[in-house]
This record gives C-alpha cells, structure tokens and sequence, in this order.
C-alpha cells in the first residue's frame, strides 16, 4: 500500500485515482477547480488543501495536468518544495520531451525521483483500469512505480531513461494521426469511385491496409458500430487532443531535424481540423473536411 498525492482530477485523472483506491492504496488528491474537487469526493476521494499539501504527506505523487507549464509551474511553485526527500513523482500528462526532461532534472536536483509515465487509451481506458503507459525513467524508479501502473492499466512498456516515454507517445499518435488520414482519403476517394463503404472496410480490414484506424475507428458510420462516426463524431478521442499531441510532435520533429512530412502535413490538417468545428469532435471527423474541402 502507497501514500499517493493525486493531482489533477480531470477526464483522466479522477477515475485513474478511483482506480488506485480501489487497489487498496491511500490517495488524496487536488485539483483547483471546484467541480472537479466535487466529483473526486463523490468518488470518495479525499481532498487536501493545496497540491503541497497533498504532497507532502505522500511516498508517491501522480501529476495528471492538460500541458507542460502546468507541470513546470507546479514543480517549481512548491510542489517539490513540500515532499519529503526521495518522493517518486510520476508525471503522467501529455508533455513535451523536453519539459518531461526538464521536470526530471528539477525532481533530482530536489532531492526526489521522476519519470514520465504518459498514457493512451483515452476516458474508456482510465475508467476500466486497461491504459497503456509508456514509461521513461530508471530502472529502479520503473520498478517502484510498476504496481501503480498495473492498477490503472494493463499494458506497461519501459520505453528508456527519461522523456522516452514522452517519445514513444509522440511518435505513436503521429502514426495514428496519419494513419486515420490515409483512411479518411481512401473512404472519400472509394465514394466517388462508386465503392460502397463496406465493401471497401471489408477488403481493407483484411488486407495489408489493415490499422487500428479503420477496425476500430473506422470513419465512415456502419461497418463498425461502436466507431464515433456512427454517433455523429462525438468523441473517441477529441481534435484538440489530437492537435495537442501533433503540436508536440512537431516540436519533436523541429528540434531533431527529422525528415518527416506525413507528421508534418497531419499536424497542419489537424490544427485546422481543431480551428474549425472538430475541437470537440472525434480527430476521425477529418473526413468530413477531406469530402468538403474538394466538392465533387
Ligand atoms: P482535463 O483538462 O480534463 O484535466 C486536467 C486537470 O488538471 C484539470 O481538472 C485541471 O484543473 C487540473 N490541474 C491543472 N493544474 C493543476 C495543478 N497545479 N494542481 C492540480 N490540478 C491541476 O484533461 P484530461 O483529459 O484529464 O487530460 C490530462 C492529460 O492526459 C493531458 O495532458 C492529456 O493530453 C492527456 N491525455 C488525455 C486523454 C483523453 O482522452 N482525455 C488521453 C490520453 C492522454
């Protein structure tokens, strides 16, 4: 059983705290905003008065924050301050590799542990406990943090030292992004070549096309049922996610000088996806703009 500080009661992270309490560890948590506070002590989380305070109370501290400077912001505004020495933070919103470097370096030089332990997965995943994690960090501090991984997920790679699991999350959802692209193109391509939608979902789901894109978030209502396009497009997973992550895959991309002009290309359509009216749609609503942008 660990002393855990939750931080961060959002989409993801209050059902992934609900999940560590029901593992049997004891958690408090934080988050500033007071109907996040309100369901986590639904939930029967209990809340400390400040993030500090939560922290200073904890072997453990799980940061689960919409962006980088939260989690900068927050380490150097006195959440390190406050832990005991050798506290494992494990930092697992979507950041930067960089900022996940950066946040490590400020955790050491405090006297604690740190590893970046980003997730995918999404809301379902939290909520039933099967998130993947990648993790970077040592293998002492992955060994540590392992049994709390395996109560909020199911799937848990140790991706290297810190920020390769910042690295791992950022190249898989520039695959997916692509890849959810290279489908919508094709299904609007079949359509005005006359090819019905099954038809084509059932030779590409079989074939060397096959991907996750189009068997489980297959972009076109009918040939899978449970996919976003058949409930209008409600997320799944949401264009400004998706655009987020693409953001930080670029700036990946931008400071290794990697030829890479599919991750590029998906970053500019997704950021125009999110500008319009797919912010808060499933990222596989794109078709929609792929069909409309070039109107037959
Ligand atoms: P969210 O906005 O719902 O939740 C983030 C929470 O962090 C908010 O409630 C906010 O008030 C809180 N917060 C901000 N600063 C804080 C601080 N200093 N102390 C305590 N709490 C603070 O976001 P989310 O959907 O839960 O996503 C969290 C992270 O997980 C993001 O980095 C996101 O990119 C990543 N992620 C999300 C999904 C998804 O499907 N939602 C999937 C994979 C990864």
């Amino acid at each position: 059983m660990s002393r855990i500080a939750f931080l961060g009661l959002g989409h993801m992270g209050l059902p992934m705290a609900t999940n560590l309490v029901k593992a049997g560890h004891e958690v408090q948590g934080f988050d500033p905003v007071p109907a996040a506070v309100d369901a986590a002590r639904a939930a029967g989380i209990p809340i400390a008065a400040s993030g500090a305070d939560a922290a200073a109370d904890a072997d453990v501290v799980i940061t689960m924050f919409p962006a980088g400077r939260h989690v900068l912001d927050a380490y150097r505004g006195g959440l390190l301050a406050a832990a005991r020495p050798g506290t494992l933070f494990i930092e697992s919103s979507t950041i930067a590799v960089d900022e996940a470097r950066a946040a490590h370096a400020l955790a050491l030089a405090a006297g604690h542990r740190n590893i970046d332990a980003p997730v995918s997965g999404g809301v379902v995943g939290a909520e039933n406990g099967t998130l993947a994690f990648m993790v970077g960090g040592s293998d002492e501090d992955f060994a540590a943090a392992l049994p709390l991984l395996e109560a909020m997920g199911k799937r848990i790679v140790h991706c290297g030292g810190s920020g390769l699991g910042q690295a791992a999350k950022v190249c898989n959802n520039m695959v997916l992004a692509v890849s959810q692209i290279a489908v919508a193109e094709a299904f609007v391509l079949g359509e005005r070549l006359g090819l019905e939608h099954q038809a084509l979902f059932d030779v590409v789901s079989q074939a060397s096309g096959q991907c996750w894109s189009i068997t489980t978030n297959c972009p076109v209502p009918g040939p899978v049922p449970t996919s976003p396009a058949n409930r209008d497009y409600q997320p799944g997973f949401a264009g400004a996610l998706m655009a987020k992550d693409l953001g930080l895959a670029l700036q990946a991309i931008e400071q290794t000088s990697t030829d890479a002009r599919m991750g590029r290309l998906a970053q500019q359509l997704y950021a125009a996806y999110a500008a319009g009216d797919g912010a808060g749609r499933d990222f596989s609503g794109i078709i929609t703009d792929i069909r409309d942008s070039a109107p037959r």
